[in-house]
């Protein structure tokens, strides 16, 4: 299995200090603040190497004075001085653009958290695994953009790839050391958003601040959506292919709108294992943070006699179409889900912009995948700069796709 990386994790970086050196991809995010709540609590066996964002300056260097990072950079240059001002007198390096992210991201640290969103983590996150130490897998748009090639580049590295998406670290956990040939299925779980039960007819009326009100998990924008079109169930299978030893046959997503259980995983003895934990991600980043070990959180505890029902239904494909297109790009392969990903990232970015209704995401991204066939876009990527070369062309058939 991939993930679960052959050699022992390398004890040498940690030992120097006796705290597990941490670095935050994506610091000022919803994953990069609850990963910098857990380790603010133990400063004992964590210290933070480097921070970054993308350009909230304020936020990022709040964040690198609280927990006395080494270095703390942002994607958008205009900030500099701004940030160095900021931390004036912190004794936290500043420093800023896209080669200074991937400098960040290549400072000895024993684990890299990957929280950028989009396919704008890709190369940092692919700097991460030349360390080749342990990456924190929350970017999924690295394995769906990026997949094989991504994996190559963590088994070159002899990194560890520790997934930090609930379902998948839920995966990892119930799949345990099981053999490959042990799993007959893997059924992710969504909480099918705010808009299950709603019509095409109020579908196509959604605006922006509906679909940013999640019923259960607290998060990002853009995520946030995706799990309004069920298009993040559809990008988690691609990235669960990728994960795990299973074929696309294998894998299936069941709507429970609980959001209690993550991920169930059936072997071929007719068991199935769950995981099960409350909507927070605190708990499978502390799982990423510290496997095979486990750390405290502060995390509510479930009461399954008060939670009284957990319920589970197909998902209707019809009325949530994201969910076949991913599919459908899956089955493909090649250069198919990259194009997926950049075509949902702007068509996601005109939705909160205003600039198409809620409907025509999939519309877009059905049209894109469409045209990006017959422009070759579907070749399988060899490098990450030819996967970046189908994203921007991807980019660009996908605004084609709807009035400016
Ligand atoms: P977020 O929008 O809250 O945070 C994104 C972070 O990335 C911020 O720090 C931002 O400054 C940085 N960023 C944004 N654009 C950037 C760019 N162009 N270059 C460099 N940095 C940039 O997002 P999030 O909800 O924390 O999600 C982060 C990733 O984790 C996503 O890939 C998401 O799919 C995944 N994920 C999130 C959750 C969750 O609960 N939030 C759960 C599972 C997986
Ligand atoms: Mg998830």
């Amino acid at each position: 299995m991939a993930l679960s990386g052959e050699a022992p994790y390398p004890p040498q970086v940690a030992a120097q200090s006796g705290r597990k050196r941490i670095s935050i991809l994506g610091a000022t995010g919803s994953i990069g603040t609850s990963t910098l709540d857990l380790i603010g609590r133990d400063p004992q066996k964590f210290e933070v190497v480097a921070l970054t964002a993308q350009s909230n300056t304020a936020k990022l260097a709040e964040l690198a004075r609280l927990h006395r990072a080494e270095v703390a950079v942002l994607g958008d240059e205009s900030g500099l001085s701004e940030l160095r001002d900021r931390l004036e007198g912190s004794g936290v390096r500043a420093a800023a653009g896209p080669d200074a992210l991937i400098e960040a991201a290549t400072i000895p640290a024993d684990c890299i958290m990957a929280a950028i969103v989009g396919a704008a983590g890709l190369a940092p996150t692919f700097a991460a695994a030349r360390q080749g130490r342990r990456v924190a897998l929350a970017n999924k748009e690295c394995l769906v953009s990026a997949g094989n090639i991504f994996l190559d580049e963590i088994n070159r590295a002899g990194a560890q790839l520790i997934p930090v998406d609930s379902e998948h670290a839920a995966a990892f956990q119930a799949i345990g050391s099981a053999d490959a040939d042990a799993i007959e299925t893997i059924t992710l779980t969504a909480s099918g958003g705010p808009f299950r039960t709603w019509g095409r007819d109020q579908l196509a009326a959604v605006t922006p601040e509906q679909a940013m009100r999640h019923p259960n998990w607290s998060m990002g924008a853009k995520i946030t959506i995706d799990s309004a079109t069920l298009m993040n169930k559809g990008l988690e299978l691609i990235e669960a292919y990728h994960l795990f030893p299973v074929e696309t046959s294998q894998l299936s997503a069941v709507v429970h709108p609980q959001s209690i259980v993550h991920c169930l995983v059936g072997f071929r003895d007719g068991s199935i294992l769950a995981q099960l934990a409350p909507p927070d991600m605190r708990t499978p980043i502390a799982f990423a943070l510290s496997w095979p070990e486990r750390m405290e959180t502060s995390v509510p505890r479930l009461d399954l006699a008060e939670l009284g029902s957990l319920t589970f239904e197909t998902p209707d494909e019809s009325r949530f179409p994201c969910l076949s297109l991913a599919k459908r790009a899956l089955q493909r392969g090649g250069g198919a889900p990259t194009v997926l990903n950049a075509a949902n990232e702007v068509a996601v970015a005109a939705f909160i912009g205003r600039r198409i209704g809620f409907l025509d995401i999939a519309g877009v991204v059905d049209t894109s995948l469409d045209l990006a066939e017959r422009r070759g876009l579907f070749r399988a990527p060899a490098s990450l700069a030819d996967v970046l070369e189908v994203d921007r062309e991807a980019r660009a058939v996908a605004r084609s796709a709807f009035p400016d």
